[in-house]
This record gives structure tokens, sequence and C-alpha cells, in this order.
């Protein structure tokens, strides 16, 4: 399949040279990694309808075909099934790194394949980046803050994390990259973006995900009980799938000089305990809430001071909490109603 997406290369840059005007050179080939993703399939979308050619390469862990299905009949679409822990050669003008699972219960059920995919995976993509000279976009998280001192989260803040804990194969995976980045960029001049992520969420999220968001929503919708980890007193704050994605392209596109690490999220903080109440009231469910214990290393506070975004990027997220989860739950209300062998494509 490499030999493929290289003709296709080619081709791209036989047509550019046939096109004085130019039109078509602003036009990127663009590596998604993780583009079968939640987020990497609305990114793989919205870098299409621009009119890029998207390579979304993905090795289908928690990624699902399904989220790229309508993506297919897009000839300037191709999808790899790889994964970034193994080496990887394509000629690309652009890199996003989104590959790794999100949700903890994912990233925990194989620690070590987390950090492999954060470290490893980052080095090759940063090879492939330095040998092309391709920008590369890291999709870094909040989680590099740990169970933060300080609050709101500043990206000159250094962090509180647990090198040995149950979220550490993803804190410091993430962390490690990060680290990689600035060491490509310091030695090789490879243009590097970090964004900080700090939680996302919306339609196209496995209704197993295992994120406090799909959770409630999925169990509001069965009438199964609503699981609050903890007291529920714990706080994040949630940014909606479509401001996010328009944030990270605008830093992908922002000048070279902007290496970030920028936070992207949306500052409005709720605890656990309102979010279970909003989901309820909004899917006016009978669900009852029930409590379980508090995850080991779970962060007690986060939301992010986005000035810097503000300022760099003029971005800010637009969509309030109860309007994005209106369209998550209309989301997970068709799918739950779809046959049960729909959902494992
Ligand atoms: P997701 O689990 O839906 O998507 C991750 C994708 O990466 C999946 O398609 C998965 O199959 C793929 N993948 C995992 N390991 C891989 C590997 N080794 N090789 C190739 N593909 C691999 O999660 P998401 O929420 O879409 O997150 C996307 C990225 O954004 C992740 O890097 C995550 O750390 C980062 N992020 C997300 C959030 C959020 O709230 N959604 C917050 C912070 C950071
Ligand atoms: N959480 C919860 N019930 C769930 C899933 C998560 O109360 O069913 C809590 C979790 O303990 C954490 C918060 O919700 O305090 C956000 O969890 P999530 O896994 O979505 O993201 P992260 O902890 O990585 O921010």
């Amino acid at each position: 399949y490499l030999g493929k997406i290289r003709a296709r290369s080619v081709l791209t840059a036989a047509r550019d040279a046939n096109d004085p005007s130019g039109t078509s050179r602003t036009l990127k080939r663009i590596l998604v990694t993780g583009g079968a993703g939640f987020l990497g399939s609305h990114l793989c979308e919205t870098l299409l309808a621009a009119g890029h050619q998207v390579i979304c390469l993905d090795n289908f862990s928690t990624g699902m075909r399904r989220n790229i299905a309508h993506l297919k009949g897009v000839d300037r679409f191709n999808v790899i099934a790889h994964d970034i822990v193994h080496p990887l050669d394509l000629e690309v003008d652009e890199i996003y790194n989104l590959a790794c699972p999100a949700s903890p219960p994912h990233y925990q059920a194989d620690p070590i394949h987390t950090t492999k995919t954060c470290v490893l995976g980052s080095l090759n993509l940063l090879e492939l980046a330095a040998r092309t000279g391709a920008r590369i976009l890291q999709a870094s998280t909040s989680e590099v803050y740990g169970d933060p001192n300080v609050h709101p989260q500043v990206e000159s803040y250094w962090g509180n994390v647990n090198s040995f804990g149950p979220r550490s194969c993803y804190d410091e995976g993430k962390r490690c990259a990060e680290t990689l980045f600035f060491d490509f960029h310091n030695t090789h001049g490879v243009e590097i973006k970090i964004i900080r992520i700090f939680n996302t969420y919306g339609p196209r999220m496995r209704p197993d995900d295992g994120r406090v968001v799909s959770n409630f929503i999925v169990q509001a919708l069965t009438g199964q009980d609503i699981t609050i980890y903890g007291d529920g007193s714990q706080t994040r704050s949630f940014c909606f799938v479509d401001d996010l994605i328009g944030g990270m392209v605008r830093m992908m596109a922002s000048p070279s000089s902007l290496t970030g690490p920028v936070n992207l999220g949306n500052p409005g903080e709720f605890t656990i305990r309102e979010l279970a109440e909003q989901v309820i009231g909004l899917t006016g469910s009978r669900s009852q809430i029930i409590h379980r214990a508090l995850p080991v290393d779970d962060p007690r506070q986060r939301r992010p001071d986005i000035s810097l975004a503000m300022q760099e990027l003029d971005w800010r997220p637009k969509i309030e909490l109860s309007s994005g989860l209106r369209q998550t739950i209309d989301y997970f209300d068709g799918l739950l109603t779809r046959p049960a062998r729909e959902l494992e494509a």
C-alpha cells in the first residue's frame, strides 16, 4: 500500500507542474495518524472539505471503520492500516499525530503499548517529518499537568505527574513525546506544533469509550445507573469536537515560530456531578446516580487557561456544554438504535 500512496503523491506533484496558476499548490498531502478515531475522523473530514489529499493511518485499536465510512468515496482520501510504533515512509507535506488511545480504560489496557505509541510512534513520525520536511503537529494533552497544583493550567506550568501510576503510560508518554518534538526541532529544524488538548467530546466517541461524557449519555439513554467515580466534586472543562478541530487546524497554519505548547479546550468548568445532572436533564432519563471508587491519581480539578490560543490563534470555543451535549446525545440516540452487528464495524 505504501507504493500506491507514493504513486498518488507523484501524480499530485505532476499535476502541480501542469498548474501554472498554482491553485493546486496550496493543497497539501496530509497524514492524519489516528484518523479513524473520534477526533481524527472529524479532522480528516475537515481537511478533505478544504480540498486537501488526506492519508488516514490507523491501527484500528480504538478507531472504528464506520467513523470514516462516509469518506471512502472521496478520491483524495486514502486509508492505511499501520501501527506507528513501526517506522513508515510516505511523501507528505503535513502530519497530524493523533494516534494514541485517549480514554483511561483503553490506554491502561496495554500500558506498554501506550508508552510505545507515544514515544516510538512520535519518534517514527518525527523521522518522517525530518526526511520529508513536513510540518508536524502533536496531539498532546492536559494530562501532562497531571493532578495540577496550579489552577487554571497555563502552558508554563510543569505539572504534577506520577511516573509509575496507572495513568503514567499516557501522561509520561505524552510528556516524552513533547520532549522529542522539541529535540527534533532544535537539532534538525523540524517545524513542530504542539497542542495540549483538554477533555473533548462529541459524536463518534465509542459507546464503550469509557470517558465520562459518553459513559453518562449511554447510561442515561439505556436506563442504566449513572456511575460517578468518587463524590463527583472533581472538575473538568469540556470542549465540543467542532471547536477543538478548528483550533487544531489554526495551530497547524500558524507561523512557524509558534511551536507551542498551546492549550486548546473550553474554559467552562463543571463538577462531574453537574455533568451528570445536565445529561439526566437533557435526556429526560430516569437513571439513578450511583457512586463508584475514584480511580487512582484521578486529577481533582482541570481547566485550561486559553490566553495563548486566543492571542496567537485568534481562537476560542463557541459551543456551550448544553448545546454540545444535545448534539452528542442525538448521535448516541441514533447509534444505539442500530443493529448490534453495525456497531462492531
Ligand atoms: P480515540 O481513541 O478515539 O482515537 C485514537 C486513534 O488512534 C484511534 O483511531 C486508534 O485506533 C488509533 N491508534 C491508537 N494507537 C495507535 C497506534 N499505535 N498506531 C496507529 N493508530 C493508533 O481518541 P481521541 O479522543 O480521538 O484522541 C485522539 C488524540 O487526541 C490522542 O492522541 C489523544 O491522546 C489526544 N487527546 C484527546 C483528548 C480528548 O479529550 N478527546 C484530550 C487530550 C488529548
Ligand atoms: N468519571 C466518572 N464516571 C465515569 C467515567 C469517568 O465519574 O463513568 C470521572 C473520572 O473519574 C474523572 C472524570 O470523570 O474524574 C473525567 O474522566 P474521563 O475518563 O472522561 O477523563 P480524564 O480523567 O482523562 O480527564
